[in-house]
């Protein structure tokens, strides 16, 4: 869509990013360690388990014995983020997840709880050549697919101001992008641009397109649709 602009980010901006779109590591548990490797989890389990009961300096506390007896590993580094992340030391919890991508940048969880933005795409109408084709979507799960592995990828979430149309909901599909995120449904953009040319909305809810896939794509929208109604109807306004 024109003026639609998407963001590829970590977690926590979920309901910030909704009105500009983006893409997140999310899904499951923005505060779940997860385990990446096999060996001695004796101390993370214990950690995992206090962590599910909320008792975050105990499981802080496991987590250290843990990282005493295996090293500082993709695991524990995980680990000791995301309890840090809980007890609301944000800096140090950012340090441990940073390393924790540094050892393995294929380790979901340790995205997940970065919350960081990853990648951010607007319209590339003009900028790719005035190419009809250039949605911010399609252009950014390009991208996505380019820089990031399925795994990644699978537990990222796709923030987007409007509903991908089809062709952007395949390309999320190809990319292997998990789970996407919406403001305005197609019909709704639909009732804004009507047959304009220059955005003939296509009417096909993207949730069609995953449905008919061989891979899970969460959709969860419309969200904060007003907000995102305004977007575009303050660009088509100007325009009419
Ligand atoms: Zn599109």
């Amino acid at each position: 869509m024109t003026i639609k602009r998407l963001i590829l980010v970590c977690a926590l901006t979920a309901l910030a990013a909704c009105t500009s779109g983006g893409l997140n590591r999310s899904a499951g548990g923005v505060y779940a360690p997860g385990v990446a490797g096999e060996g001695d989890i004796d101390g993370l389990i214990v950690g995992h388990r206090l962590m599910a009961a909320g008792e975050y300096q105990l499981a802080l506390d496991a987590y250290t014995r843990a990282a005493g007896q295996q090293g500082l590993n993709v695991d524990t580094l995980s680990a000791l983020g995301s309890a840090n992340l809980r007890l609301g030391r944000l800096g140090q919890a950012e340090r441990l997840l940073r390393r924790a991508v540094a050892e393995d940048a294929g380790f979901a969880a340790a995205w997940n709880n970065l919350g960081v933005i990853l990648m951010e795409q607007g319209n590339g109408f003009t900028a790719e050549g005035r190419d009809r084709t250039a949605h911010a979507e399609k252009l950014l799960a390009t991208r996505a697919g380019k820089t990031y592995s399925l795994t990644v990828l699978a537990g990222a979430t796709l923030y987007s101001s409007a509903e991908p149309c089809a062709m952007c909901a395949g390309a999320i599909y190809w990319a292997g992008i998990g789970r996407v995120v919406f403001g305005q449904t197609e019909v709704a953009l639909k009732a804004i641009t009507g047959d304009n040319p220059e955005n003939p909305t296509l009417d096909l809810p993207c949730a069609v397109v995953f449905e008919a896939g061989q891979r899970p794509t969460e959709v969860v929208g419309p969200l904060l649709e007003d907000e995102a109604s305004a977007l575009q109807a303050d660009y088509w306004g100007s325009r009419g």
